[in-house]
């Protein structure tokens, strides 16, 4: 509602909360250039932006890049213009191969493919990437200074942050992978880079080590401002705010709510969902389909979210243990309580578990399922799809459509919704998992011809975060 007497009309300036509580109110811009809250929280808007059923109706057949700048000026405003925004947006899917960006498409039986892997490293990771580079560009060089940015990588994010930063200025970017447990086609995306500000780290460690060096190098707060440290993780709000764009377009598309299948690691794609839903989306559910890595699944399932080994998969950017984002999703069923927040986790860090209060957790299961399943599932997932539709998915995918599956009788005991999986990566990324279910790998797309000639560049080093902080001071400094 806009006051006739208010002309000229200033929209109100979102203002970011930390989940522990101890951190100062901060903007978009701060957020964005932060990652991680200074008491160690995650950032959440103050209160979510919120579209009417209408407004979220009107949104079918308007372009990808204009219902994004509908959704992301709510989060932006005081930090960005609209002429700014719009410019980042517009920049960020430029060299997408897929006019719609992020296409839907129905594979039969009420089950639908929502294809994330349009961008330049053929996975999710680059929708909120792109644009998390665009708008950190700009954001750096209206204040000024350096940033150095740290991220540890499963796989695909490595490759996304390598592509929405390399060459940028006054930006340089580390980037740390599990040392062997990434597809070589993941491997060479990160190594093959010309770019002078990236610096690729093979770590002898999972991807849980690699987390967690990245987060003690940000508790080292002399080392972390002497660098200006910051996250590109999913961690980081910018990326989620993006990826709610995604499930908002696809329930336009279908005109009635659906039921979301998303192959989840850190939590951060199904948190989209959920902020979508508290932005006034409706959803049926929301799904998380794991691998062998089912914290997630036994946290949901059992009431218990406890760490345990991490074992290598067919899925390997699935292959984590400690879910990030999953601290925002307990705020909020806590009822945004922080101090309980704050306290919860750190119980976690201490003992690697963390017992569900009952309220907590039927507040978590009014809004999520959970599934996990094994590489000979996802095998058969992926067989089963070429079969039955031509179609070649990729095993993160693959563990959605297992999970579609395990769901699909109970779906239809309830209202039946249309189910959508999300399609997180081009199969091409992942050419042996695929050969081992179909027999022959995929064909190989353009954006990945020419790779294999390319010299690579990486540094494999120990799992000791003092390690990691000398090769970084010396980089920076030479
Ligand atoms: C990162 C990734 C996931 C997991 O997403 P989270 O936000 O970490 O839960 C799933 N599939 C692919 C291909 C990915 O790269």
């Amino acid at each position: 509602m806009v006051w006739p007497g208010l002309w000229p009309y200033n929209p109100p300036v979102m203002q970011f909360i930390s989940t522990r509580g101890q951190a100062p109110q901060t903007s978009f811009s701060d957020v964005l250039l932060a990652g991680l809250a200074p008491d160690g929280g995650l950032y959440l808007p103050q209160s979510w932006p919120q579209f009417s059923k209408s407004e979220i109706a009107a949104f079918k057949g308007q372009r990808y890049q204009d219902v994004a700048f509908t959704i992301l000026s709510k989060f932006t405003s005081g930090s960005f213009s609209d002429a700014e925004l719009r410019e980042a947006i517009e920049a960020a899917y430029a060299d997408f191969d897929a006019p719609e960006i992020a296409p839907l498409v129905d594979i039969g039986n009420g089950q639908y493919l929502l294809e994330l892997f349009h961008g330049p490293t053929l996975a999710f990771k680059d929708i909120a990437l792109q644009i998390l580079g665009q708008l950190f560009s700009r954001a750096l060089a209206k204040r000024g200074g350096r940033a150095t940015i740290v991220a540890a990588t499963s796989g695909d994010t490595g490759s996304a942050a390598i592509a929405a930063l390399g060459g940028l200025p006054n930006i340089n970017v580390f980037v740390m992978h599990p040392k062997g447990r990434v597809s070589d086609v993941q491997r060479r995306q990160m190594t093959t880079t010309a770019h002078a500000n990236v610096h690729n780290i093979a770590l002898e460690g999972s991807f849980d080590d690699a987390q967690g060096i990245v987060k003690s190098l940000f508790s080292d707060t002399a080392f972390a401002n002497d660098i200006s440290l910051t996250a590109v993780n999913s961690i980081n709000f910018a990326r989620i705010a993006a990826q709610c764009v995604y499930y908002i377009t696809a329930t336009a598309a279908l005109g009635r709510p659906a039921t979301f299948v998303v192959p989840t690691g850190n939590f951060g794609d199904i948190f989209a969902g959920e902020a979508a839903s508290r932005m006034g989306l409706d959803v049926a559910r929301l799904v998380i389909a794991t691998n062998a890595n089912d914290i997630m699944a036994r946290a949901l399932n059992d009431g218990v979210y406890a760490a345990g080994n991490s074992h290598a998969t067919l899925s390997p950017s699935m292959d984590i243990q400690v879910a990030s984002n999953f601290e925002r999703a307990l705020f909020q069923a806590a009822g945004r309580d922080a101090d309980w927040t704050a306290a919860a986790m750190n119980d976690f860090s201490r003992s690697r578990k963390l017992e569900l209060p009952p309220g907590v957790l039927s507040d978590l299961r009014s809004r999520y399922s959970a599934f996990a399943c094994d590489d000979a599932q996802t095998r058969a997932a992926i067989a089963a799809v070429h079969k039955e539709t031509g179609r070649i998915i990729d095993p993160h995918t693959a563990v959605g459509v297992a999970a579609a599956r395990k769901l699909a009788p109970l779906n239809q005991l309830r209202a039946p919704s249309p189910v959508v999986v999300l399609s997180t990566a081009h199969p091409a990324k992942f050419p042996d998992a695929v050969a081992q279910a179909i027999g022959t790998p995929p064909s190989e797309p353009k954006r990945l011809a020419g790779m294999k000639n390319l010299p690579e560049k990486l540094k494999i080093l120990g799992n000791d975060a003092a390690l990691i902080k000398q090769f970084i001071s010396s980089r920076l400094a030479g």
